[in-house]
């Protein structure tokens, strides 16, 4: 029987999921570094030092979902804390292509379907897949956690007031995406619930990774704060919120 803490975090080789690893790992917890390339999950897993094993996973990959589950089974018996972080926010901006200028390429009237398909199949779709398959492992933990990485972007309370100044880069690729992943962090906590099974969204705020460009505001260490806090929530924590690093933020 593992007795520390078992955290997943996928997406885990870069950027926030990287550091959220890190801190994870610093509160005790042994992490495993979700990465669509087992190379560099095995390089990141190295940086983060000896509680943290490379797991090869690519979130679109059924065969791939279902040989990390299998093999979390079979080494670990369960996982305490799901942290749902890969994502994508195109499939291939045009190098120098301003975030303005693509937003207008993807438009709800010229966006392309195989654009929107590939990011909803990471973003929405991969994490209901994963969740999925590390369900029966998180009914083995006794307060087990599932953190959605969403984002500001998709609230479509924010982004239906005409006041709101990012309301012109609102889109059907990204933006709706994390719409739908915090419809699909909803229903998983309504479900949820009497399992005792938290289940959160959350936006870690405009930080500078590779997501960007690198045009973030914040460090990684400021953008992971707030999905660590979800995945250490207490008995007492909320489930079914959506929130960010000042507190709740409209659906
Ligand atoms: P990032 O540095 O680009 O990291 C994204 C990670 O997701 C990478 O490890 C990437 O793997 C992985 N990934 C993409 N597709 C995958 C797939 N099919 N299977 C497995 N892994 C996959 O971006 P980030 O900014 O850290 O993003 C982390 C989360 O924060 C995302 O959910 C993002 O939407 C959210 N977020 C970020 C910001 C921001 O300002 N940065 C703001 C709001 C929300 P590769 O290295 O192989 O590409």
């Amino acid at each position: 029987m593992h007795n520390k803490r078992i955290a997943l975090v996928t997406g885990a080789n870069q950027g926030i999921g990287l550091q959220i690893a890190k801190d994870l790992v610093a509160h005790g917890f042994t992490v495993l570094i979700g990465s669509r390339n087992l190379e560099r999950g095995e390089a990141a897993a190295k940086e983060v030092g000896p509680d943290a094993c490379a797991l090869q996973l690519d979130v679109t990959d059924q065969a791939s979902i279902a040989a990390a589950a299998a093999r979390i089974r079979s080494e670990l018996g369960r996982l305490d804390v799901l942290v749902n972080n890969a994502a994508i926010s195109h499939t291939g901006r045009l190098p120098g292509m301003s975030g303005e200028e693509f937003a207008k390429s993807t438009l709800p009237s010229n966006v392309s379907l195989d654009e929107l398909r590939a990011v909803f199949e990471t973003n929405v779709f991969g994490v209901v897949a994963v969740t999925q398959a590390m369900l029966p492992l998180l009914r083995e933990a006794p307060e087990a956690r599932i953190v959605n990485v969403s984002s500001g972007a998709g609230s479509l309370t924010r982004n239906s007031d005409s006041a709101f100044p990012l309301r012109s880069i609102f889109g059907p690729v990204y933006p709706a995406s994390k719409t739908a992943l915090n419809a699909m962090t909803l229903a998983m906590a309504i479900e949820l619930e009497s399992a005792g099974i938290k289940v959160n969204a959350v936006s870690p705020g405009f930080t500078k990774t590779n997501l960007n460009n690198y045009a973030g505001t914040q460090t990684v260490e400021e953008g992971a704060r707030a999905p660590v806090r979800l995945a250490l929530l207490g008995a007492d924590g909320p489930t079914g919120t959506f929130s960010g690093m000042d507190g709740a933020i409209p659906w």
